[in-house]
């Protein structure tokens, strides 16, 4: 687990087992993307335990002036009992996301699929099986 990684990532307050899963994520990442998410002072990540009734109020930081509202990547605790491949795809997927600021890869490209697409080529394909419930 590179150093600096785990101390951006730390603020966070992410669930260990998450946490750890996400170090690995962004280790792979391309350098100049894991720089995009990592050199974003309003970037944030976080995790919440889903339930019946649950909402959840995402902290999300200011962004620079007149760029509005920062990036948030949010995560589901119940994550954590995926298996690990499912854990890094989801975690990629997202971070995708936000390293596309939610749009496409270009005009009309489905935001899904590129999300998709960048998570595969960063080595985080999306499972054949996806194990929801
Ligand atoms: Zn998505």
């Amino acid at each position: 687990m590179a150093p600096d990684i785990d101390s951006w990532l730390r603020p966070f307050k992410l669930d260990e087992h998450l946490r750890s899963h996400a170090s690995e994520v962004l280790a792979s990442l391309p350098p100049h993307v894991r720089a995009d998410l990592m050199g974003d002072p309003a970037f944030t990540m976080c995790d919440y335990e889903p339930g019946p009734g649950v909402t959840y109020h995402v902290p999300v930081r200011l962004g620079a002036a007149g760029r509005g509202p920062g990036r948030a990547v949010v995560l589901k605790r119940t994550l954590r009992r995926r298996p690990p491949e499912f854990v890094r795809w989801v975690i990629a997927h997202e971070l995708a996301h936000a390293h596309l600021r939610n749009a496409g890869r270009w005009p009309g490209d489905d935001p899904e699929h590129a999300a998709d697409a960048l998570a595969a080529g960063w080595g985080f394909p999306k499972p054949a099986t996806m194990p929801w419930g």
